[in-house]
């Protein structure tokens, strides 16, 4: 059996934390794991920041609702959906995700939990594992499956490396330098046809 394993940001949504930034005018948050590598570090950063400046979650999922998918990626999706078996791995979080999730008619999606106090606070974070998302396609692989994976940058690199067959999408050219052996795509029907050749 046959499943495609898909990153979120940046292959079927915009970044979350860089349109927060944005559209709160905070500098600060536009910060990735490029700056700051260690991703915990990252986390706790922003989240201070966030307690600095006031905002709590529902203002932030106020923001993300106001995002959309990124074009095209809804077809995407659907067409996906109707042909193989599809399951998003991210490094963000089921509470920031799920106004977007909405809007791709919830895929199923695997990803972090922010841990919230009542009056909406974000007081920290749990990561389900460390590089969960290398460990998923490994996981399924133990099921039997042959997996594809995509996605766009260096937090999917191990998973594109442990999956039968890793592309990059979008993903920029310095990245794709140092990983000659994972193919790329640009577009979501190049994606498409990439995964259609591997579900053949
Ligand atoms: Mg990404």
């Amino acid at each position: 059996m046959k499943l495609v394993c898909l990153d979120l940001e940046g292959v079927l949504v915009p970044e979350i934390w860089i349109a927060v930034a944005e559209r709160t005018g905070i500098e600060e948050l536009k910060l990735t794991t490029r700056d700051i590598s260690d991703y915990s570090e990252l986390m706790n950063r922003r989240l201070g920041v966030l307690d600095r400046e006031g905002i709590r979650l529902p203002e932030i999922q106020d923001v993300i609702r106001s995002l959309s998918p990124l074009e095209g990626a809804m077809e995407f999706v659907n067409t996906l959906r109707q042909e193989t078996q599809l399951v998003i791995l991210s490094d963000t979080f089921s509470q920031f995700a799920s106004p977007l999730m909405e809007k791709l008619a919830w895929p199923t999606l695997f990803c972090n939990e922010l841990i919230v106090e009542e009056n909406g606070r974000i007081s920290g974070f749990q990561l389900r594992q460390q590089d969960g998302k290398k460990k998923a396609v490994a996981a399924f692989h133990a099921m039997g499956m042959h997996v594809f994976a995509a996605g766009d940058s260096y937090n999917d690199v191990t998973m594109l490396q442990e999956a039968d067959k890793g592309m990059f999408f979008k993903a920029p050219q310095s990245i794709r330098d140092e990983f000659p052996a994972l193919g790329g795509a640009e577009t979501h029907p190049e994606l498409l046809e990439g995964i259609r050749k591997f579900i053949a």
